[in-house]
């Protein structure tokens, strides 16, 4: 019956929720009953010293509150009230901050929630519409007599739609990787290397213009090749998909000061807002404008890229570009090799 209850997360923090609002009301009423009681006590003291000493002709009742065993009593449970207070104050806070954790978890498995039937749904489409592509195509080379030109044509197609698949199916099992269990496998590699095999990667399918901006610095890091490759790769493509199509794209590979490398981004495309920020590394997470929901895509590049640049002790951040777009920033520990040092 207990775990019936709690199985469903809606009933459970409803029940969890009743049971602090209880204690918190319950704690309310036994830290007021003990006040009146402890007031109570303190009376019935008096009221018995006064007699003994009135029985002992010892002192006239007016000059009780001069009497040493009367201040005595007053100062035990003057003490004894403002301690049932302040622990009262402090069972109170505590549940208080107690009733409020429970909402955020509550609210933070809901937003879970939401995301993975997000994920689902865009998940389904992304696997789905490429594979109904290539079938398409198949069907077609079967079905017709086509030209050597309709041919090229269309398993040029297929082989895209194939490598969208592939693609999607790689960040799947990359993130289940990053998230625990994967070792990754540290070689120094030149940022620079990496930034212009990416863009002569990617200048193939994209029409504007990827520039790099470099230093003399090679930019070494020690890093896991396969990971750290998928990552920035990640955030040249977003700049491509999220841009306008012909924008300029720059990629800015720099030396910090004798300890930090920054590999940079910057697209002048819509830009992200500034509440979205925060969640675009979420996993799953997309941001839900018109312009986002045409792109294809799983929620899954950013928080990759997250989880590889902590997994290498860096930091990535993203700022506003000027006057459109943004710019997303990846700073990592520079390698110095022995020759160097
Ligand atoms: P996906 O691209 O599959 O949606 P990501 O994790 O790579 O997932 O990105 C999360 C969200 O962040 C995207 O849905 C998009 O709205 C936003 N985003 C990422 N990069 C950019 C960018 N360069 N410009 C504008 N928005 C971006």
């Amino acid at each position: 019956m207990i775990n019936k209850l709690f199985s469903n997360p809606n009933k459970s923090n409803f029940i969890v929720f009743l049971l602090v609002g209880y204690l918190i009301a319950a704690g309310c009423w036994w830290s007021y009953l003990l006040y009146v009681k402890n007031q109570d006590a303190w009376l019935a003291k008096i009221a018995l010293l006064a007699r003994e000493l009135a029985d002992e002709g010892l002192m006239e009742y007016a000059d009780l509150q001069k009497n040493q065993s009367y201040q005595l009593i007053n100062q035990k449970y003057s003490r004894q009230e403002k301690m049932i207070m302040g622990e009262g104050l402090v069972l109170i806070v505590l549940m208080i901050i107690g009733l409020r954790r429970v909402y955020n978890l509550h609210k933070k498995e809901e937003l879970l929630q939401q995301q993975q039937q997000n994920f689902l749904l865009s998940i389904t489409h992304e696997l789905k519409s490429p594979l109904a592509s290539v079938q398409l195509v198949l069907e077609t080379m079967q079905k017709r007599d086509l030209s050597k030109e309709q041919q090229q044509k269309l398993t040029q197609h297929a082989l895209a739609e194939n490598e969208r698949l592939k693609n999607h199916i790689n960040a799947m099992l990359l993130s289940a990787k990053v998230e625990g269990g994967y070792t990754y496998s540290l070689q120094p590699l030149s940022l620079v290397q990496i930034a212009e095999e990416l863009i002569e990667q990617e200048q193939l399918k994209y029409k504007g213009q990827i520039e790099l901006l470099t230093t003399e610095d090679d930019c070494l890091i020690m890093a896991d090749s396969l990971t750290m490759q998928t990552a920035l790769s990640n955030l040249l493509e977003n700049a491509i998909k999220y841009a306008a199509d012909t924008a300029k794209i720059v990629v800015k590979v720099q030396p910090i000061g004798d300890k930090k490398v920054e590999f940079e981004v910057q697209d002048w495309g819509l830009g992200i807002s500034k509440g979205e920020k925060n969640r675009i590394f979420d996993k799953f997470y997309r941001v839900g404008n018109e312009h986002t929901r045409q792109k294809q895509g799983t929620g899954l590049g950013l928080y990759i890229v997250k989880k590889v640049v902590e997994a290498h002790k860096g930091s990535i951040t993203v700022v506003d570009n000027q006057p459109t777009g943004a710019i997303f920033r990846v700073v990592l520990d520079k390698y110095i090799t022995q020759d160097l040092a």
